[in-house]
């Protein structure tokens, strides 16, 4: 005992800052080696841009630059360059230097949420090579382009300002540069790094996207001018929420009125889907008094009426206006853009919801072209339009897209057949903090199986009209071997001339496959 008291009595007890801990941390997000680091550094960077753009209907053009330093010591600048809607000068410290903050905790679907993705970047920078982040941005119609360099107090979280320059704006450009020195092996990430790019050219055919590299130039350029629909800010659904969620919400909903709010009201006023009537029917359901006051809960109570909201069986589904998919349009765009196919099919699916989050599957199925020809479909995952580039074989659609007998829909491996998968959710079911691979939620699972059927439908109708053409070709071939023969047999019996006869027996067999052809077409336009 006295040795147990002596020891407790050396230890220090201290907190630690959300800075430190990822500093102490970063393989977590993605920071495990100078490879990884690299390919993470760009990818948070572009994600941000893309972001700033699309969420507010911006057509986004984006710059990426990857310029090697020193290749001994592994050195490298990465720079990225959009046309978005720019940072606050106010908040650049904050955004860039203070771990856990951001503008993307709200329901709603973006590529960034918890506010960590940049500053592991500038942490990792500063770590490897001791250089600040530098940041140049500008909001739209800002008579100043506000230029910062600045490292994270790690111990505080909290930013450091080294520099702050104005810059004449006389252009009206906005948008935001941000440039990192970092350790990280570009001919490791090079491969992983282009792949991204190409990924997210395909799976946001409405964005300019260029890489300047030292060996490797990229440009895709836009093929349509239409950015999705931004999504709304949404509410949270009453089948996704826990005593916490419950206890912050009537704190923010209480706070500042001086009447107590009622139970029914709190319900109305702060859940997605919940009108009078089905807060009431809910309440009746659940044995509580519309009419009380929320803050009369006791913590039992709190925990009880979050397990019944979580049950009931009664709300609408959640709704899917803070979602922004595609579009089975462009979606099929990208996917040409990229894989030049043969042929493409893709669908849109219904809004369909797990838990409260609502979610919406997309599906392209693209067949031949530049598609490589495997013995397993080429699977491309994409969640809340980030290509997901790592941990494939944990991933549901590879397990969707492995049980699928192919054999069904005419395809025969090897083939050059490319699945391409896109989940847009408020929360993507991920599998683990690597957001890399999404797991097997069984709602999620129907949608993405339900989805690539009906795509596999169209490609198999398609794979049976190329069968038929074939046969057809085929048979005009098989048949033409015989012109020569039977018109030199006719002319021997008639005296007249070979010629001739060559000639008609050549426009009849044309005849009879433009016929079967015809037919065909007849019967195709019936479906
Ligand atoms: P997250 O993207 O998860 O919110 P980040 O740490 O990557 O977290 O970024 C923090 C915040 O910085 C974002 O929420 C956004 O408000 C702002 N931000 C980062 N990069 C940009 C950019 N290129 N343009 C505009 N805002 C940006
Ligand atoms: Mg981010």
């Amino acid at each position: 005992m006295v040795l147990i008291d002596e020891l407790l009595s050396k230890e220090r007890f201290e907190g630690l800052s959300p800075a430190e801990f990822f500093y102490r941390n970063r393989e977590i997000a993605g920071f495990s080696n100078p490879v990884r680091a690299l390919y993470q550094t760009i990818r948070e960077l572009v994600e941000n841009s893309l972001d700033a753009t699309e969420l507010y209907g911006i057509l986004p053009e984006i710059k990426v630059t990857v310029d090697v330093i020193s290749p001994e010591k592994n050195i490298v600048k990465v720079r990225v360059e959009d046309n978005g809607v720019g940072i606050p000068s106010s908040e650049v410290p904050n955004v860039f230097g203070r771990v856990f903050y951001g503008s993307k905790y709200v329901i709603r679907q973006s590529r960034g949420l918890f506010g960590l993705g940049v500053k592991m970047a500038v942490l990792y920078a500063q770590m490897t090579t001791g250089s600040p982040v530098r940041v140049v941005t500008a909001t739209p119609r800002s008579r100043r382009i506000h230029e910062f360099e600045l490292m994270i107090d790690i111990t505080k979280n909290r930013p450091r300002i080294l520099k702050h320059n104005l810059i004449d704006n006389s252009k009206r450009w906005h948008g935001t540069i941000v440039e990192l020195t970092l350790e990280g092996n570009w001919s490791g990430a090079r491969r992983k790094v282009v792949e991204y790019i190409k990924r997210t050219a395909l799976i946001a055919p409405y964005a300019t996207i260029t890489l300047k590299s030292p060996d490797v130039e990229l440009h895709f350029k836009r093929l349509a001018y239409k950015v999705p629909e931004p999504p709304e800010i949404g509410r949270p659904h009453p089948r996704g929420v826990d005593i916490e969620l419950l206890k912050s919400l009537i704190a923010k909903y209480s706070s500042g009125r001086e009447d107590p709010p009622t139970l029914v009201d709190f319900l109305v006023e702060n859940f997605e889907g919940v009108g009078r009537i089905t807060a009431e029917s809910f309440l009746k359901w659940a044995g509580y008094d519309p009419e009380m006051p929320i803050g009369s809960l006791t913590i039992e109570a709190l925990d009880d009426l979050a397990r019944k909201m979580r049950e009931y069986d009664g709300w609408r589904r959640p709704r899917a206006h803070s979602l922004s998919p595609l579009g089975s349009e462009l979606l099929s765009k990208g996917v040409q853009g990229i894989l030049r196919p043969e042929f493409v099919a893709s669908i849109t699916r219904k809004p369909s919801s797990y838990g409260g989050h609502p979610f919406v599957v997309e599906v392209a199925l693209a067949w031949g072209g530049e598609v490589p020809v495997s013995d397993h479909p080429l699977l491309l995952r994409f969640a809340n339009k980030i290509p997901l580039l790592y941990d494939e074989g944990a991933d549901v659609s590879r397990k969707v897209v492995d049980k699928i007998d192919w054999n069904t829909y005419k395809v025969k491996f090897p083939a050059p057949l490319a699945v391409i998968v896109h989940i847009c959710s408020t929360k993507i079911p991920f599998k683990g903090v690597g957001k890399e691979a999404i797991a097997d939620v069984p709602e999620v699972e129907r949608e993405i199986e339900g989805a690539i059927r009906e795509c596999a439908r169209k490609l198999r109708r398609y794979l049976t009209q190329k069968e038929k053409e074939l046969s057809l070709k085929l048979k005009y071939v098989t048949i033409s071997k015989y012109v020569d023969e039977v018109a030199r047999a006719l002319s021997i019996i008639t005296g007249d001339r070979q010629e001739v006869y060559r000639r008609r027996l050549e426009e009849m067999i044309r005849s009879y496959i433009l016929m079967k052809e015809v037919r065909r077409g007849v019967r195709k336009s019936k479906r």
